[in-house]
């Protein structure tokens, strides 16, 4: 006899609270919609149906890997931010909210062309370029695992077009100028990455995540070169970690930034960093 869907979502949710997952209920839910490939809104108006024979296998092969922490975004190959979806795996850092803020305020000017150093997914610059049908632009990564992702998130987006994927260590193989830079650096430091979620620890690629040391060395690379490829009146947006404004403010005014200004994200953190040539 096979269980309703909401006891299927019970028995899932208490599953993955065991586990020691954050949001047990709401994990449930979307993994659930994944296995019946339906989005989450009919798995909601269906719970009293039986679950199909088919999901049953799927819902437990998905509950044990969840469990193990696997992020949620990984199992079912996707993440949602701005405007799109984007193809996620362990290759790239998992888009997240936060770097919102940072698309938002690079959008706030007109742009032509735009440089995204360590694109991962493409999540920043492809919304960029998504918004501004005229602009064109570079995605960089040292990871041509990652620049494999971030091409597929071009194509399904379709601005495959307009941007071009270098395989570069910050500026060693960028020439030419632009008018906006972008980029999610990695900047955790050493002893930060000991205390992370096991989802961000465990799976995420730490490439992405952490420059070791004190977590700094990424901007100071980018404030050696940043210079050098953006036009006279461009502007560089960088996201920093919620604790390093100062240090972060420090790098790029020794390196002749005067204009330099932070922002915070919806949670109040101290999230972007915003340079001016002027
Ligand atoms: N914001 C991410 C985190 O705290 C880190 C991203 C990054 O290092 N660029 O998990």
């Amino acid at each position: 006899m096979s269980e309703r869907i909401i006891d299927t979502l019970q028995r899932a949710s208490m599953m993955l609270e065991a586990a020691g997952i954050e949001n047990p209920k709401q994990d449930a839910l979307v993994l659930l919609a994944h296995v019946m490939e339906v989005d989450q809104s009919s798995v909601l108006a269906r719970l009293q149906e039986p679950l199909p024979p088919s999901a049953l296998y799927g819902m437990d092969r998905v509950i044990a890997v969840r469990s193990l922490r696997q992020p949620v975004s990984h199992i079912i190959g996707k993440r949602g931010f701005w405007n799109h979806e984007f193809m996620v795996n362990s290759d790239v850092l998992d888009p997240r909210p936060d770097t919102e803020t940072l698309v938002a305020a690079a959008l706030e000017q007109p742009f032509d062309n735009v440089l995204d150093l360590g694109t991962g997914s493409g999540a920043i610059i492809l919304s960029l370029l998504a918004e501004r049908p005229q602009a064109m632009g570079v995605a960089t990564d040292i990871s041509a695992k990652a620049l494999d992702i971030a091409r597929r998130n071009a194509g399904r987006i379709g601005v495959a077009d307009r941007v071009q994927f270098k395989e570069s260590n910050w500026f060693d193989n960028i020439n030419g100028r632009y008018d906006l830079i972008v980029s999610n650096p990695p900047y955790i430091s050493e002893a930060e990455m000991q205390v992370l979620a096991p989802e961000v620890r465990d799976w995420e690629p730490h490439l992405a995540l952490t420059p070791g040391g004190d977590g700094l060395e990424a901007y100071r690379r980018i404030a050696d070169g940043v210079k050098a490829v953006l036009t006279p009146n461009g502007r560089a947006l960088f996201e920093i970690g919620y604790r390093q404004a100062l240090d972060v403010s420090e790098i790029f005014t020794k390196a002749g930034f005067t204009q330099l200004e932070v922002l915070q994200d919806l949670a109040g953190h101290d999230r972007v960093i915003v340079l001016n040539l002027e």
